[in-house]
């Protein structure tokens, strides 16, 4: 069982992207997108974002626009935008990915391989039988760039479908 969750520690060991103005989970900007910080949603309660060290393809963060790191500091109205995120986004990567099944997970405390603790995010990784090698195939050829490039492309227009109308996007 550990095999499976302990990549997710690979966020903490390569450092988790580029993260010019701190955390990784608030990019900068007002868009509701953004190629360079691979965010595909952001909201007035949430962003999503595709992992820039997947586990597999397709593997999604979805967390709160604030900055908490306590689930039990998570308001009704960000559990339900959350829980309402994780269903749109695991019909997204259905549609998209055709994958067999998901894991969705949130790690909390660097003991359970948190690998930034103090933003709660949860994790999407789709699963497909026999993907156990999939990481080590994609690390080998040094493919992940474009790979991720192309799923990017792939799930953006999805995501910015569920924009909620008006102006709600961008900073509050
Ligand atoms: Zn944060």
């Amino acid at each position: 069982m550990n095999t499976l969750w302990t990549p997710w520690r690979m966020e903490h060991v390569t450092g988790a992207a580029p993260r010019p103005d701190g955390c990784l989970f608030e990019p900068p900007g007002r868009g509701s997108a953004s190629p360079e910080h691979l965010l595909l949603y952001r909201d007035r309660l949430l962003v999503v974002l595709l992992n820039r060290f997947p586990y597999a393809n397709g593997h999604l963060l979805v967390a709160p626009r604030r900055h908490v790191g306590e689930l039990i500091a998570l308001t009704p109205e960000e559990n339900q935008a959350l829980m309402a995120m994780l269903q749109q986004a695991w019909r997204i990567l259905q549609e998209r990915l055709r994958p067999a099944g998901c894991n969705i997970g949130l790690n909390i405390g660097p003991v359970a391989g948190a690998g930034i603790v103090d933003h709660l995010h949860f994790h999407l990784v789709p699963r497909w039988a026999g993907d156990h090698n999939f990481m080590t195939v994609l690390a080998e050829v040094r493919t992940i760039p474009q790979h991720l490039a192309e799923t990017f492309n792939q799930l953006l227009p999805d995501f910015q479908q569920l924009l909620p109308h008006g102006a709600a996007h961008g900073q509050p």
